[in-house]
């Protein structure tokens, strides 16, 4: 691993950092504090001053084979050889090509055709924008709209954060500026429920409501299947996505499944929809798509979706960035693609989510601990009130762990390598962080 920075060096670092960078969701005339990382390599990351954190977040749910690794290193270097990037309007490459074959074989049901771009938030608007196009082209201008759950995260860009939950979101703050779309509430029934349970019955009937009022002026739905992450790290009843895939071929409204966190095998499936057995007619993509290498994602449309597009008055899908279909990019994902797909990754899974249920269970008799979940490789303490970022993530730190909790939520989902005696480090120090939170200690 890298070697570590000379204390002058160190201070120079966070001074310049504090000064210019500006970090997600931080301000600026008060900067968050920031650690200084030089070098990662499987589960851990290296700070600058040499200690080692095990890394619990696998860097927003993306590195699932952990950092620097030597196939996802070799697939980068190898395609650097041969091209950094190149356009994708009128052009093709190897790499673009086999990873929209890869994909269109491995989600679920029929999605042939692939959309690749930058970000999940543009995977996002891309996947809204197919929607809204496949309508118009259908002569059903009225159905602009979107319906959304409450409690879900879509990305950060203006249309994504329209169907955000509104309250958690950003809609307050932009009132005005964002489109309004309808929100269903958010499912209560348990990941476990049984198709007899009360609780899946009125999530049913409360989104079965909303959607039969407003059909005729909806586009689509969409939701991240079975985990919500950033919304609330909340898990629901697959029943209940079987549910709505029902009534939205009921109502000919589209579904849009965000498997941009749950993609690749974080809930324990390749992809969440296979817990309800359900295809979205449109899925996005990204976070783990690179291995945490690449900042890539791809939105896929089944045949339907796409015909319908390309019949319509514009006759093509409106959409083009500048860097889609990157090379670099396109590569590393093939190769983190087939690495995750040729390995024991459902044992793997298993093992880690046997690792984070007993490890996190000693959190749930806590004070201030509303309830502790666990499903595939994430891993949650859920708490009374938010924490205090700044002290949690001392404590964390000073115990060996990087853990990045937000609001009531101390989470994690570890790269998929890692190993039991690294998954009891990071679980004990979440457990002793939030029980140091709840004493009071460690100011
Ligand atoms: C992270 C995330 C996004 C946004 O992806 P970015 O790459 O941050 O733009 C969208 N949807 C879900 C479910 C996510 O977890």
């Amino acid at each position: 691993m890298d070697q570590s920075l000379p204390a002058a060096d160190i201070e120079a670092l966070i001074q310049r950092d504090r000064v210019h960078a500006w970090h997600p969701y931080a301000s600026m005339t008060s900067p968050p504090p920031a650690y200084p990382v030089v070098g990662a390599r499987g589960v851990r990351l290296r700070l600058a001053d040499g200690r080692e954190l095990i890394d619990g977040m696998a860097s927003w749910w993306a590195a699932i084979h952990g950092y620097n690794h030597p196939v996802l290193n070799a697939a980068l270097t190898q395609q650097l050889e041969r091209m950094a990037h190149v356009m994708f309007g009128g052009i093709t490459h190897p790499a673009a090509a086999e990873l929209c074959e890869l994909l269109a074989g491995i989600v679920p049901g029929r999605l042939p055709h692939v959309f690749l771009s930058d970000s999940g938030s543009v995977a996002v608007e891309v996947g809204i924008k197919m929607a809204l196009q496949y309508h118009l082209s259908q002569g059903r201008s009225a159905r602009k709209r979107l319906l959304s759950l409450r409690g879900g995260y879509h990305g950060d860009t203006f249309m994504a954060m329209s169907v955000c939950d509104p309250v958690t979101g950003m809609h307050h703050l932009f009132s005005g500026a964002l489109p309004e779309q309808l929100f269903a509430p958010r499912p209560q029934s348990r990941f476990e429920a049984g198709a007899d349970d009360a609780a899946l019955a009125d999530d049913i009937a409360a989104f079965e409501a909303m959607l039969a009022a407003h059909a005729h002026e909806l586009a689509a739905v969409i939701l991240e299947p079975v985990v919500q992450g950033a919304g609330g790290m909340h898990f629901y009843s697959p029943a209940f996505l079987t549910a709505v895939r029902r009534l939205c071929d009921a109502h000919d409204v589209l579904l849009i499944a965000d498997e941009i966190a749950t993609g690749f095998g974080r809930t324990g499936k390749l992809f969440a929809c296979e817990h309800a057995g359900i295809a979205p007619d449109i899925l996005c993509l990204g976070k783990a798509l690179t291995g945490g290498y690449m900042s890539l994602a791809a939105t896929l449309a089944s045949e339907r979706v796409s015909r319908g597009i390309c019949e319509g008055e514009a006759g093509v899908l409106m959409h083009g960035p500048t860097f889609m279909g990157n090379p670099l990019a396109c590569s590393v994902a093939l190769a983190s693609i087939r690495l995750l797909l040729s390995q024991p990754w459902q044992r793997r899974i298993t093992a880690l989510e046997h690792g984070l249920r007993e490890g996190l269970a000693p959190a749930a008799g806590l004070p201030g601990v509303r309830e502790v979940r666990v499903l595939g490789g994430i891993g949650v303490v859920e708490m009374e009130t938010p924490v205090e970022m700044a002290r949690i993530q001392r404590l964390l730190v000073e115990r060996g762990v990087w853990i990045r909790p937000f609001g009531r939520l101390v989470y994690t989902m570890p790269p998929f390598i890692m190993q039991p005696d690294d998954l009891g480090t990071l679980t004990r120090g979440i457990v002793d962080a939030v029980r140091t939170l709840g004493t009071g200690d460690g100011r």
